[in-house]
């Protein structure tokens, strides 16, 4: 699994970091995503599954 997420589209809404605190997390200043892990491990794979889906930005998106 490789994550991509695309700042210009993240409205730092925090979801994302809710449901997979290891590969997500936000900028202090502005709250927009930062990917921790763009390749995280299998048993987080549905965490990081749940947080494309609700994202309300759509900004991330899995490359399997
Ligand atoms: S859930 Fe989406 S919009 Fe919210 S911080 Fe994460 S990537 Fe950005």
């Amino acid at each position: 699994m490789k994550v991509v997420v695309d700042e210009e589209k993240c409205v730092a809404a925090g979801q994302c970091v809710n449901a997979a605190m290891d590969v997500f997390d936000q900028r202090d200043e502005d709250g927009i995503v930062v990917l921790l892990d763009e390749n995280p491990p299998a048993e987080l794979a549905e965490d990081v599954r749940n947080a494309a889906a609700i994202c309300p930005a759509l900004a991330i998106r899995i490359e399997e």
